[in-house]
């Protein structure tokens, strides 16, 4: 299954925010054995970020999550290119407005905000593609965006880290597990750092290539650090398996492998 990340947002742009949520979200769908084909980051201009979305839509992904731009400000506009990449009207979805409302209701219990009143910002919050699933958002406010189809699953989270996190972990890998248990596609990720003893990566990577090459299911990554006479290459190994055992094997496979071809030289 193949995955594809855009981050909207003028900060990580202009190089004021790192981008850590992609960076985030695609140790999580490699480690599941979602295959990230793409990573882009677009600013909040809702024809860059439309054209943006559109161009990975027509790549095909079985995913495409965005981050960002879902807040209750005139430059969150996320959803909006979601919306118009998909040729869907955006509307008032009920729902989303609920979350929108006990959110706030909350966020007034406790002190944090001086009005549980639904204002049009916050209501902008709970406007969506038709036929979009809200998500709950249980950091902070503006719900998230999901929308399935029998083939891909397309989803919005939110900026903020925090709650990005959150409704992933809530919400979108539980399905993205199921996803990928129907497609017989679930995969168990296992991984070793060796160390070699070498200095040159040009000469390792042939070692490695020789010793490896030929187990599939295996991908060895020679860790480049720089020159001189302290240095020990690493290399990790990443070993995949259809279950944990499966990839224990490879990995153990593949690990000696690689200590008998550096005992070899
Ligand atoms: P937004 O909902 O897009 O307005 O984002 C809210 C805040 O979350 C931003 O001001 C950033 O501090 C942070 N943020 C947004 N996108 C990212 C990202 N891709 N990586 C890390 N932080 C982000
Ligand atoms: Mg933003």
């Amino acid at each position: 299954m193949r995955g594809a990340i855009v981050a909207v947002g003028r900060e990580i742009l202009t190089g004021k925010t790192l981008d850590t949520n992609s960076h985030w979200l695609a140790g999580e769908l490699t480690a599941m054995g979602i295959r990230v084909v793409r990573i882009s980051v677009v600013d909040d201009v809702i024809e860059e970020a439309t054209q943006e979305i559109s161009y990975v839509l027509s790549m095909g992904p079985a995913l495409l999550l965005t981050t960002g731009g879902l807040g209750p400000t005139r430059d969150d506009l996320t959803l909006r290119a979601w919306a118009r990449a998909l040729r869907r009207r955006m509307e008032l979805h009920v729902q989303a407005l609920e979350i929108v409302k006990s959110r706030y209701q909350e966020l007034y219990r406790q002190g944090f905000v001086d009005t549980p009143e639904i204002t049009p910002e916050r209501e902008k919050m709970a406007w969506m593609p038709q036929g979009a699933v809200p998500l709950f958002n249980t950091v902070g406010t503006a719900p998230g965006m999901l929308i399935q189809e029998e083939n891909r699953i397309l989803a919005a989270l939110p900026g903020v880290p925090k709650e990005m996190k959150a409704m992933f972990e809530g919400a979108l890998s539980p399905l993205l597990a199921e996803r990928l248990k129907e497609r017989g596609e679930e995969r168990v990720m296992l991984e070793e750092v060796i160390h070699t003893g070498f200095k040159d990566e040009s000469l390792l990577g042939a070692l490695v290539n020789r010793a490896l090459g030929g187990i599939e299911g295996v991908y060895p990554k020679t860790l480049a650090t720089h020159f001189g006479p302290d240095v020990d290459l690493a290399v990790r190994i990443e070993a995949w398996g259809k279950s944990e055992r499966e990839a224990k094997e490879k990995l153990k496979e593949a690990v000696e492998a690689l200590r008998g071809a550096l005992r070899e030289g």
